[in-house]
């Protein structure tokens, strides 16, 4: 009857015996199916026609979802298990090759949980393929730094989708906002240079880079997404004003781009509006 009160929770007017509660589908559904435990009145006047109805329909909503639903697909089984052997240690390939590759023998598959080592590569390496992460990944410090940490936590749960965007994200940029105070703080004394150089991203996007550098070091300040914006040099001059702006113009020195035409018509733009900006 109205719009949501709190949560999943409506005000619900029960279209067959005109009785009003609050409450969520499962409410609905408890009512129409005189179902107990759920807090609501069975509904007194639905008959048992239309109850057959109803529940044919919720039979056939959970047999969509299911189908719907990801199936499980099994990682790939260990090696000791199919007996190709394993590369984990050397001990156990010296071990196999006396043996015949008659496979590691248990005690040792056990003492270093090789299975389990083996199906937690399984399960990373799934990660990657099903979300399309580059391999590149694998070269990055932070990602090894963070299975070495995991893995002394007992019971340790990585961060989940909202953390990742919201929280954890914050305090990124806040630390590093503050790592580059002390770089900011010498451009009044040392000047600025602001790069900026176009360029289009793997998803072909065009891009625009403003860059800051001082003798103390560069810090990345932005990158514009153009996407279907005609680059003209007003366009171009205004996003460099406009990060100008953000150093404080008496910082500024200078400004390095390209010799593309529309660059250097810019650059005549800046230098017109700041004199003193070579
Ligand atoms: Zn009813």
């Amino acid at each position: 009857m109205e719009g949501v009160v709190k949560g999943d929770n409506v005000s619900v007017t029960c279209k067959i015996c005109k009785r009003n509660f609050h409450g969520s589908h499962s409410r609905v559904k408890a009512h129409f199916l005189k179902l107990k435990g759920y807090g609501v009145i069975a509904c007194p006047k639905v008959t048992s026609e239309q109850q057959s109805e109803m529940l044919e329909l919720l039979e056939s909503c959970q047999q969509q979802l299911s189908n719907r639903a990801p199936r499980k697909v099994p990682l790939p089984p260990s090696s000791s298990l199919t007996g190709s052997g394993s590369s984990y240690f050397p001990l156990e390939e010296r071990d196999s090759a006396t043996k015949k590759r008659r496979g590691v023998s248990p005690q040792l598959t056990k003492a270093f949980k090789i299975e389990e080592r083996q199906q937690c590569d399984a399960e990373v390496a799934r990660m990657f393929y099903t979300s399309g992460l580059p391999f590149n990944l694998a070269k990055n410090p932070h990602y090894q730094n963070s299975y070495s940490r995991a893995s002394q936590i007992l019971g340790y749960v990585s961060p989940g989708y909202n953390q990742l965007r919201t929280t954890l994200l914050d305090n990124e940029r806040h630390h590093i906002e503050r790592m580059l105070q002390p770089i900011k703080k010498t451009w009044r004394e040392t000047g600025v240079s602001l790069c900026s150089d176009g360029w289009t991203d793997d998803q072909r996007r065009p891009l625009i880079n403003m860059m800051d550098a001082c003798s103390n070091g560069a810090i990345m300040l932005k990158a514009i997404n153009c996407e279907g914006q005609y680059k003209d040099k007003f366009e171009v001059s205004r996003l460099l004003l406009e990060s100008i702006n953000e150093i404080s113009s008496d910082n500024v020195v200078q400004v390095v781009t390209d010799n593309a035409p529309v660059c250097s018509a810019a650059g005549a733009i800046v230098e017109s509006t700041h004199p003193h900006i070579f």
